[in-house]
């Protein structure tokens, strides 16, 4: 058996998540450390080098590193070396983040948008053929999109495809986190959520949120919500594929039924609304981590 490792690395918001994962996708050593505090800390980039660095010290004993592979929740440009704009996360925008880590770390680094990472791990775990078009949608703090097409991501001009949570909610006020207004991630996702459960909600828990009012009016229109994103990457892709996940679907109540009807009602009959394959992936916290590592031993 080979030692080679890959360092994945999940970044989020809220917390980074690191594991060394080898050749049959096992995490090992998996620990988190709070990126909101290198954020914070004037130099997010050192922050998170020296993190990784005493991390090493601490886990990679004998094991090969071949390279560090890190998600970030970013727009990311098309050679996917700089850092367009991260709303949760300051101190990256315009760095070259694979030439910091080479020169703070001396591993070779890749980087990729996080969602494109996790429909990797999807589309790997379930055997998902590779020609044609698959996508993901990732409902979380906000809506994470990716797609591959015959076996590549697809990324875009610019690399900023799959940018599916700014779609325009038709009259929407709300201001996004990305400067514009009206962004249907403002209304489909955790913010969203948040939201309804202060306003509408305050005595249940945030995780009982659809156990205990899933069909009320105001949850019932942030799922709709929800299926106006879906279907209309379905109506734009007819994909052969589509995953859907995300820690908002996995919450306790959440009413899959009613949003896989909802995507049907808005999307195109008799195609592809008759012959949608649209399939939910499962959340747990190393699955960023090992989609990472996947995209470097694939
Ligand atoms: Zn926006």
């Amino acid at each position: 058996m080979t030692k080679d490792y890959v360092l994945g690395l999940d970044i989020g918001g809220t917390n980074v998540r690191m594991g060394l994962v080898d050749r049959s996708y096992k995490a090992h050593c998996v620990e988190v450390v709070s990126s909101r505090a290198m954020s914070g800390s004037g130099n997010t980039i050192k922050a998170l080098t020296d993190s990784i660095r005493d991390y090493l010290k601490r886990n990679a004993g004998d094991k090969e590193i071949i390279a560090v592979s890190a998600g970030f929740p970013s727009v990311i440009d098309r050679d996917r070396k700089k850092i367009f704009s991260s709303t949760n996360l300051t101190g990256i925008d315009g760095v070259d983040v694979p030439n910091e880590f080479f020169k703070a770390l001396n591993i070779k680094t890749v980087i990729e948008h996080d969602a494109y990472y996790l429909l990797l791990y999807d589309m790997i775990s379930n055997k998902i053929e590779t020609e044609g078009a698959v996508m993901g949608i990732y409902f979380g703090t906000g809506l994470g999109n990716a797609m591959y097409i015959n076996g590549r991501p697809y990324i875009g001009k610019h690399g900023t495809a799959c940018e599916l949570g700014h779609l325009a909610v038709p009259g929407g006020t709300r201001k996004c986190s990305c400067g514009n207004t009206g962004c249907i991630e403002m209304y489909s996702c955790g913010k969203a959520l948040e939201r309804i459960a202060e306003e509408k909600y305050p005595e249940t828990e945030l995780s009982d949120i659809f156990l205990m009012h899933a069909d009320d009016a105001e949850m019932d229109s942030f799922v709709d919500h929800m299926a106006i994103a879906v279907s209309a990457e379905l109506n734009i892709m007819d994909p052969d594929c589509m995953f859907i996940g995300g820690g908002l679907v996995n919450m306790k109540g959440f009413p899959k039924e009613k949003l896989l009807s909802y995507v049907y009602e808005h999307t195109r009959k008799p195609y592809p609304a008759d012959d949608l394959n649209i399939k939910f992936s499962d959340n747990f916290p190393e699955k960023g981590i090992i989609g990472a590592a996947m995209a470097v031993f694939n």
